[in-house]
């Protein structure tokens, strides 16, 4: 990307455009769904306390750095990173470096410190719906801008947010999310990874234990074996699980606080009935993360991306990025992902049951005869909307038939509106279902559509 204004290239006069790959567009047959998702995350939200943040798309590229992490995927290869020369006022000036945003917790915390919303003292909870942009093999389930549905709770250590009874109530309140959302078989994977001391002891064991199995590995993780070895733990390279799964375990290195810690979400989960699976090699690609880490997977419509959501505690982030002290969890939802995944599942129903999944038609159509009649129509159409009905407007240079075939396709009944109409304010209605045609005054008109 850049920031200096070029001439578009000239286009040769045929070709067609289209979206970037690894983009989509959501048309008006897939965004009812999308649109449903978003207001019951909404409203489960609200009864959890939690307000909508809305940050920027764009930030500046050290927040990621300093926030995800250096030697993350996210930061070391995946970002949309360009240099914006718009502040510097002299050539001599460094140009400011933006990145669209990977994700969307670093964001909200830099926005927690810098509206001082810890001084408050009280647990800030807050959730954002919006796109994230990282730049990834596309495949499906996999793209380079994707939404994510999210939140934190966040706040002073004297607010609670430590406290595991927070880890226990997002995860809890994700339960409730994808029960109400009708996801069946998620999966929910826990682990902790320790406080930041337990990590740097951990570290220095898998350190140890890679030293003399590395040179077996694949390139990837012979430099995650020196530079960040918890990552070696996500590795997917198939050959080098075996060593993997024989490396030390994190919850052999967690002290006393947070092994306890661990101990109270579990029991808050076992107390609440939510399943959950131990997963001691769930690290997670971002460096904020301590404590509490989790993902839940699913096994329909995904393949291979079957992680739905993930997320974990960060206690330290907020100083890393400059703040005060202010513990926090969080999470992020693929949206894209939910959607592929409650599709999949409706196919499977239809499928099962041999039924085709309908979609909600016009209450009615309005067939003005004649361009006479079109203000007529619209007018009427107008005061019938204003009712509540959902009417959609023909044209008075259609043929008849054509009126009518297309309001059969789209619509439960036809009104057509021609001068005697009009003047009488009685039309002529058929409903289609029934296949009955019959004369309605005005005043019975909205009753009978509403049939
Ligand atoms: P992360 O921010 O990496 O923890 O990801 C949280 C969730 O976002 C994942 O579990 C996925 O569901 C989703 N996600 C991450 N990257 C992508 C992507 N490139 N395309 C679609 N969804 C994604």
């Amino acid at each position: 990307m850049s920031d200096t204004p070029k001439q578009a290239p000239k286009t040769p006069a045929r070709s067609t455009l289209k979206a970037v790959r690894g983009t989509r567009d959501l048309l008006p047959d897939q965004t009812p769904l999308w649109n449903h998702v978003e207001s019951t995350a909404r409203a489960v939200f609200a009864r959890y306390g939690f307000g909508e943040i809305r940050t920027p798309i764009f930030e500046a590229t050290d927040l990621f750095a300093r926030g995800v992490g250096e030697e993350t995927d996210i930061v070391s290869k995946e970002m949309f990173t360009w240099e914006d020369r718009a502040r510097a006022r002299a050539a001599s000036e460094k140009a400011q470096s933006l990145t669209l945003r990977p994700e969307s917790t670093a964001g909200t915390v830099r926005a927690y410190i810098e509206h001082k919303l810890g001084e408050t003292g009280q647990l800030q909870k807050l959730y954002y719906i919006g796109p994230q942009f990282r730049r990834e093999r596309p495949q499906r389930g996999r793209y380079r801008q994707f939404w994510q549905i999210g939140a934190e709770v966040i706040g002073p250590q004297s607010s609670g947010s430590e406290s595991p009874l927070r880890d226990a109530e997002i995860l809890e309140m994700l339960a409730t999310l994808l029960d109400e959302l009708g996801i069946r078989d998620w999966r929910l994977e826990l682990n902790s990874v320790g406080s930041s001391e337990d990590r740097i002891r951990y570290n220095a064991a898998l350190r140890e234990a890679l030293q003399p199995v590395k040179h077996l590995m694949c390139e990837d993780n012979q430099r995650r074996a020196e530079t960040n070895p918890l990552r070696v733990l996500d590795s997917k390279d198939e050959a080098d699980q075996e060593i993997i799964n024989n490396l030390p375990k994190i919850a052999d290195y967690l002290s006393d606080d947070s092994r306890t810690h661990f101990e109270a979400v579990k029991d808050a989960l076992d107390a609440c009935g939510v399943p959950y699976h131990l997963n001691p090699r769930l690290v997670r690609g971002l460096d904020y993360y301590t404590r509490t880490t989790f993902e839940f997977t699913v096994t329909t419509g995904l393949g291979t991306q079957n992680a739905l959501l993930g997320g974990g505690r960060y206690d330290g982030l907020s100083e890393m990025l400059g703040g005060p002290r202010a513990p926090g969890i969080g999470f992020a939802i693929g949206e894209d992902r939910l959607i592929l995944t409650l599709q999949a599942q409706a196919e499977a129903d239809a499928a099962a049951s041999g039924t085709t999944p309908t979609t909600t038609k016009f209450d009615a159509y309005i067939a003005p005869i004649g361009t006479a009649q079109n203000p007529a129509a619209l007018a009427l159409a107008r005061e019938l909307r204003a009712a509540g009905l959902k009417i959609e407007v023909g044209d008075g240079t259609f043929k008849l038939r054509k009126s009518f075939d297309t309001a059969d396709t789209l619509a439960r009944h036809i009104i057509l509106l021609g001068e005697d109409e009009a003047a009488t304010k009685t039309y002529t209605v058929k409903t289609f279902a029934t296949g009955e045609q019959t004369k309605v005054p005005r005043i019975e008109l909205t009753e009978k559509l509403r049939n």
